[in-house]
């Protein structure tokens, strides 16, 4: 049905004025003043807009959906997380492909995109992790990637487990710069972690308020510092995936001025949680475990600055969702087997806005770039994905921003059992949402079409 959103504020991450949008089919097909709705077809659904935000649909560039991790699963599917994110405002997502140092990269990649389709309400792509890259395995990454994953995720954690050697390492991202794939990477001393958990855990530390100890800034900073070492060996364009503190940023900025082709996401959980929530007593602390920990709250303002100056220039969420009831009870004895991962699918936008835009951290403008055009664009998606223009996905979205109410599990549609920000004051929701021209969201609640999300294959942009 054609769409005609009138009246709205268009906040895009450049520009910022009234206008109607009419689309037509799956794209933007006018952007005017004041369109004429005699002029369209009779069946044109028209939404008023008027008091309040448009923006290009939000992207999620790193969430876990289908996660096998510590021998368990992540609770969600494509149906709960794609409405959870949809509630959200986010209309696309590009998802971790994580398969163990066991299996076979192509049959991931498959099994991956098999979970999405048919039950995915938003559009959907893959990081394509890379957790050993022996001769045998080689060219099955230059055929996932010619099948439209553009993109690798290495980890420089879990040792033991998902950890490349540097071997290995330099070899993937000696593949990467050749076929012009961004690498991202986890960034943490996976060495260093290890010892470090052992030392604590033989002192009988063993609750969650030890995770963060663990793995201290230093080590990812010094894992943000190897990746761009290789970097800059090898000419690979890289991105820190979930930068965490001041030490990490500061080492990626350090080898962007060594002219190190490196990007800095952010992840909500860090930008409004600090390690206090981590060390709540009675095991409460496990809900708020994640890779990198919650840090120092000095290191919120720096996270929200970087993102002001551009200097950060993704919003992600790293979204696990693992229940506390069922799953995080497992790291009861020791802190080292809680499922990591801080549930923000939902959340992120209204976060972003709530605490960074009315408090006067961001402008309107730098949200919609760090939460949406940023990833886009770093990703192959624009500007398809990310921006309001004739010929761009009709993928809206209708913001309310004097809406008041609060973050509540009761409201959440991620399957998982708890809300990080239980009862934390909120300002702002989406009110309507399309994905490619239908309406998937209307007045919060989900009215759209499971299995309609498409997979978005990707061509290289960063040859
Ligand atoms: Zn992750």
């Amino acid at each position: 049905m054609p769409l005609l959103i009138s009246n709205g504020r268009i906040v895009t991450a450049t520009d910022d004025y009234v206008a109607d949008v009419y689309c037509r089919g799956e794209t933007i097909a006018r952007i005017e003043q004041a369109i004429d709705p005699r002029s369209l077809p009779p069946d044109t659904e028209i939404v008023d807009a008027s008091g309040k935000l448009v923006f290009p649909g939000f992207i999620d560039p790193h969430v876990h959906i289908y996660l096998p991790f510590m021998g368990t699963y992540a609770v969600d599917d494509y149906e709960s997380a794609s409405q959870a994110a949809l509630a959200g405002g986010t209309t696309t997502l590009i998802e971790m492909i994580c398969p163990g140092p066991q299996d076979d990269p192509w049959e991931a990649f498959e099994l991956w995109k098999s979970k999405a389709t048919g039950l995915a309400a938003v559009d959907f792509t893959f990081h394509m992790s890379v957790v050993r890259f022996e001769d045998d395995v080689r060219e099955q990454f230059r055929k996932i990637v010619k099948a439209g994953v553009a993109s690798f995720k290495v980890f420089l954690a879990y040792k033991g487990a998902l950890n490349l050697s540097d071997e290995h390492l330099f070899a993937c991202m000696t593949m990467a710069r050749e076929l012009g794939v961004i690498v991202t990477a986890h960034c943490e001393n996976a060495d260093a972690i290890d010892a470090m958990q052992k030392l604590l855990l033989a002192a009988g530390k063993t609750g969650p308020e030890w995770h963060g100890p663990s793995r201290p800034p230093t080590v990812e900073a010094d894992g943000v510092h190897h990746l761009c070492s290789f970097a800059e060996l090898i000419g690979t364009h890289v991105y820190t995936v979930h930068t965490s503190c001041d030490e990490a940023v500061r080492a990626a900025l350090a080898a962007r001025h060594r002219g190190v082709n490196v990007w800095i996401e952010s992840v909500a959980p860090h930008l409004v949680l600090d390690r206090t929530y981590a060390e709540q007593p009675d095991f409460e602390g496990a809900k708020y475990v994640m890779s990198p920990p919650l840090r120092d709250r000095a290191n919120q303002a720096v996270l929200w600055n970087g993102v002001k100056s551009r200097a950060i220039s993704t919003v992600a969420t790293d979204h696990a969702p693992f229940s506390f009831g069922t799953q995080k009870v497992m790291g009861r004895e020791a802190f080292t087997k809680i499922p990591n991962g801080i549930p923000t699918i939902q959340e992120r936008v209204d976060l972003i806005h709530t605490y960074g835009v009315c408090e006067g951290r961001l402008t309107l403008n730098t949200m919609v770039d760090a939460c949406s055009t940023q990833a886009a664009r770093l990703f192959g998606l624009y500007p398809k994905k990310g921006a309001i223009r004739v010929g761009s996905d009709a993928d809206l979205v209708v913001y309310d921003p004097d809406e008041r109410g609060t973050f509540s599990r009761k409201t959440g549609h991620s399957k998982v059992d708890y809300c990080a920000y239980e009862g934390w004051k909120r300002r702002g929701c989406a009110a309507v949402v399309t994905v490619r021209g239908q309406v998937q969201v209307r007045g919060g609640k989900f009215v759209g079409t499971i299995g309609r999300g498409q997979f978005l294959a990707r061509e290289p942009t960063h040859g």
